[in-house]
């Protein structure tokens, strides 16, 4: 007796090969119906023996291919319709959407196997994909995932291209970018357009070998390239760029050439090979040719391997070690349209390699770091968006907006919350727009209409300031730091109150002042603040961000008062008499100096003590540097105290901010300063959660905020918080920095509104 089951699929399986797999397994247990794509996922129908219809539906799930995973499967026997043959319909587009769109995947073995072989027809061909690799979140501009709603709909497959797409058994059946040197995409050297494509990389590599700049267009946007050996290359991309000295990322040919180097774990090898191809930060091996311009003050370097078949087919000829930067000025959003790179990068670079697939959204690199043997990212874009993450409850549809500093945003529907792509520092009119553009696109994508718009409670982030403007939405506003440990909370899927440390440069507190070194008692609906560093004034707002040697000052008269300004003197090169007047004028009078109790403030002045980073170019980069010099060649912690004040706990500095000079004049090596300090406030995370938990009873701690992107802090916690009993989280999947805090304002706006709160 025949039967007839329906099922319905959902989860990340359109883009993955899904469909052939079901054709295929269907066909091989003569099972005849169809299979289609929706916007909801995979619909599939199967009819013929029982035996056989039972083994479909259980292989379906236990079989899928490497990178399709099921977040859903409904089963319904239905009336049997005799039919004969197994299909692939066309796909349908319906209004409620839940389908899970694919994030780009490196080029595959048999597509770089084939790329290789002088007898295959696509042989050297840059756009090479199939069903289990190549573009898809960057060319998708529509959905269901099919050719006609990708920026490949204006390459018509050729007869060979075709076959291949519609023979179920072949590796390319439905693969949507499906292209060959007949019928698909080009490349093209700006400079020299009439060179064929062999030839025009053939120019880049040499110019490239030249000490040249080249703009490369790749997946998700252009890059600029340059020898990473050439000390005058990668100056003058500095220059031209307008960089300072935050580290560039470098593309390494191969993993031999990586393990000359760094010194990469097995871990961090696999990660380096994984489809999603991040940049993964690893020790550096003091000494090789790489130019010291490349990270300045690092003992990381930020490497990835080749992604696109066109990285591996440049690697042929260029230098073994390239850097390879997002393609923009800085702070300004990559590049991604032909048209106006050349005219946004026509003063950096040298040459243009472009081709003529269009990018339908901007994505960066990934990247990523290893602590205690597993992976946290740092920035989440390409290769992991648009990948759900589960958020452990049903929402209504949410728009959250994230913060001001290296924003991405969230939108959140049923139980998933979808982070965009990196998108940057909303300081400037282009970044700004790419926001909204983005905004507009993943609501088109998920079909996603908010009903609530989530934000931070900064008067004036442009993110909070675009939520504000929406109509039609209910506003929430939520705290920064309890949206950082709400974001790591989602992640662990953790339920109830934990104790949460949130350290992190700044994020605007109820009160006004810029908190950011919290330690929160906190749900997903409410938080309490239980400690806090003690706040000191930021003399100059953001001008003591960009030069941490006013953020010392700030310290030093803070624990020493009029002395602190002779100490000053002697301590900080980059004052000047007159700034020391004038930052002493602005303290004294309160002018543009608001309350600080930021953790990266904190690292920055100490930093800037240590002798180390003065005026910074990057956020972070005194951090940076203190943790580059901490050595572990010391013992014991600094000493600090602990105050209650109206039932809040504060940690004072002024005891540790006065070793820290004694040991500077007592000529201690950096190292040693650097690596106490560390162990400093190691100790006093730790003895916070005691007492957190002595009062609260709390066990679990969430480690998050922009400070735990520092690897010595966080492997030593997450080492010693376990050891004195704790349970300890910190985010992984997501950023620790504000790249993570839309995901957990969703969460919370979510919580709150299924709660009733709002
Ligand atoms: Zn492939
Ligand atoms: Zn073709
Ligand atoms: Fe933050």
């Amino acid at each position: 007796m025949p039967v007839r089951r329906r099922l319905h699929i959902e989860g990340i399986v359109q883009g993955v090969g899904f469909r052939p797999f079901v054709y295929q397994l269907a066909t091989s247990l003569q099972l005849a119906g169809w299979v289609l794509n929706s916007s909801e996922g995979v619909s599939i129908e199967v009819e013929g023996a029982e035996a056989q219809v039972e083994d479909f539906t259980r292989r379906v799930v236990s079989d899928a291919p490497p990178l399709a995973s099921i977040s859903r499967i409904e089963a319904d026997d239905i009336p049997v319709l005799q039919e004969e043959a197994f299909v692939i319909r066309k796909s349908l587009s319906t209004d409620t959407a839940t389908a899970r769109l694919p994030a780009d995947v490196a080029v595959c073995g048999d597509c770089a196997r084939e790329m290789k072989d002088p007898s295959d027809r696509r042989y050297g061909y840059p756009f090479i994909n199939c069903t289990n690799c190549g573009p898809r979140f960057t060319i998708i501009e529509g959905i269901p995932y099919d050719r006609p709603f990708t920026t490949m709909r204006r390459f018509p497959m050729c007869p060979k291209c075709l076959e291949e797409y519609e023979n179920p058994l072949n590796r390319r059946f439905h693969a949507q970018p499906n292209a060959c040197p007949v019928c698909g995409p080009s490349i093209r050297l700006e400079e020299e357009p009439s060179l064929p494509p062999e030839a025009a990389l053939r120019r880049v590599g040499d110019l490239l070998q030249a000490g040249r700049i080249v703009a490369i267009k790749g997946l998700g946007g252009f890059h600029l390239a340059c020898d990473a050996r050439n000390a005058e290359a990668v100056r003058s991309l500095r220059d031209r760029k307008g960089r300072g000295a935050k580290p560039f990322a470098l593309m390494c040919a191969d993993t031999e050439e990586m393990r000359r180097i760094c010194l990469p774990t097995p871990e961090e090898e696999s990660a380096l090979l994984s489809p999603e191809r991040p940049i993964v930060l690893l020790e550096a091996i003091p000494g090789t040719d790489i130019a010291p311009e490349v990270a300045p003050g690092h003992r990381y370097l930020g490497v990835m391997l080749p992604y696109t078949p066109l990285h591996r087919l440049l690697m042929r000829t260029a230098p073994q070690t390239l850097v390879l930067t997002s393609g923009n000025l800085s702070e300004e959003p990559i590049c991604h349209k032909n048209e106006e790179a050349r005219s946004r990068l026509s003063a950096i670079a040298d040459a243009f390699l472009t081709h003529n697939r269009d990018i339908a959204v901007p994505c960066d690199d990934s990247v990523t770091r290893f602590v205690q043997g597993k992976p946290a990212v740092i920035r989440r874009a390409r290769g992991f968006v648009p990948r759900p993450i589960p958020l452990g409850f049903e929402a209504v549809p949410i728009l959250a907006c994230g913060g001001q500093q290296k924003n991405a945003f969230c939108v959140a529907q049923g139980g998933d919350a979808m982070l965009s792509q990196h998108i940057g520092d909303l300081d400037n009119l282009e970044t700004l727009a790419y926001f909204e553009r983005a905004v507009e696109h993943f609501k088109r994508l998920f079909r996603v209409t908010p009903e609530i718009a989530a934000c931070d409670m900064h008067p004036d982030y442009l993110s909070s300031r675009y939520a504000r403007s929406l109509e039609g939405v209910s506003l929430i506003e939520v705290q920064h730091h309890h949206a950082h440990i709400a974001a790591a909370m989602v992640e662990h899927r953790l339920e109830g109150e934990v104790i949460g440390i949130a350290f992190d440069g700044a994020g605007y507190g109820p009160d006004g002042a810029l908190w950011g070194g919290e330690v929160l008692i906190c749900d997903y609906l409410d938080y309490r603040r239980f400690a806090c560093l003690e706040p000191v004034p930021l003399p100059g707002g953001e001008a003591a961000i960009r030069r941490p040697a006013r953020m010392a000052l700030s310290y030093l008269i803070h624990a020493f008062g009029e002395e602190g300004k002779a100490i000053a003197k002697d301590s900080l090169p980059a004052l000047s008499d007159e700034e020391i007047a004038v930052v002493e004028m602005q303290i004294a009078r309160c002018l543009n100096s608001p309350e600080t109790s930021g953790m990266g403030r904190l690292f920055d002045g100490v930093a800037a003590l240590a002798g180390l980073c003065q005026v910074a170019t990057y956020e972070g980069q005194g951090a940076v540097e203190l943790e580059s010099l901490a050595d572990g060649n010391a013992d014991g912690a600094y000493p600090y105290e602990l105050l209650v004040r109206s039932g809040l706990c504060q940690v004072h500095v002024v005891p540790m901010i006065r070793s820290v000079i004694r040991d500077r004049r007592q000529g201690r090596p950096t190292g040693e300063i650097a690596t106490r300090f560390h162990q400093t406030v190691e100790e006093i995370v730790v003895h916070l959660c005691r007492l957190a938990r002595k009062e609260s009873g709390l066990n679990r701690v969430a480690l998050s905020g922009g400070v735990f992107q520092n690897r010595w802090l966080l492997d030593r916690l997450l080492g010693r918080l376990p050891e004195e009993g704790f349970d300890v989280f910190s985010p992984r999947q997501v950023p620790a920095n504000d790249g993570g805090i839309a995901l957990g304002q969703a969460a919370i706006a979510g919580r709150r509104r299924s709660a009733g709160c709002v």
